[in-house]
């Protein structure tokens, strides 16, 4: 298997919407025959590409879409950074249009010029888990991982994979 490249998000945006019509009827397909085996499928795939593929020559995620922070987030932030939760909140977080917490700005406040996350052991649950394909039921959330395919060069090497497998 070819080693998986860097790709932009510009040139992720590009690339997923080209493969669009391909990539919708993958989700369609995989609804409505709920493959037992596509979490172990996913999963397989995710530990391979993150093995060879290391997050410190992307930071897409971080540059780019930013998390959705919980209050607990806040807190431990808050905390690890010497500040009361308000100043926190004051700094660095907004409301967005779904009524979430989330940084104001992007590339996120703690991402170092280097790629390193600044609060990588505290850093939110939602960084921790993205780009979620190692989680369990992947069927339920394969609509927001076909949109994690503008991000995520790992998100949308898994998509073209399964295409492969299924034909
Ligand atoms: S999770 Fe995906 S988008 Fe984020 S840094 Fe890693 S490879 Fe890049
Ligand atoms: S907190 Fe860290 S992991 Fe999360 S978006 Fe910011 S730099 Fe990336």
């Amino acid at each position: 298997m070819k080693p998986l490249l860097y790709k932009t998000p510009e040139d992720l945006v590009l690339l997923t919407n080209k493969s669009k019509a391909e990539t919708k009827a993958l989700i369609k397909n995989l609804k409505k025959r709920k493959p037992k085996n596509l979490d172990d499928v996913v999963h397989e795939m995710h530990d391979e590409l993150f093995e060879a593929f290391s997050c410190l020559d992307c930071a897409n995620c971080c540059k780019t879409i930013g998390p959705r922070l919980t209050d607990k987030d806040i807190d431990r932030l808050a905390k690890y950074l010497k500040m009361k939760p308000q100043a926190f909140i004051d700094q660095y977080v907004e409301v967005d249009e779904d009524n979430d917490f989330v940084f104001r700005e992007h590339p996120c406040p703690f991402l170092l010029p280097d790629n390193y996350c600044m609060v990588y052991e505290n850093r939110p649950k939602a960084c921790r888990d993205y780009p979620h394909t190692d989680r369990k039921r992947f069927v339920q959330i394969l609509d927001l991982s076909h949109k994690n395919c503008e991000t995520c060069p790992v998100v949308h090497e898994v998509f073209e994979r399964l295409k492969k497998d299924l034909k």
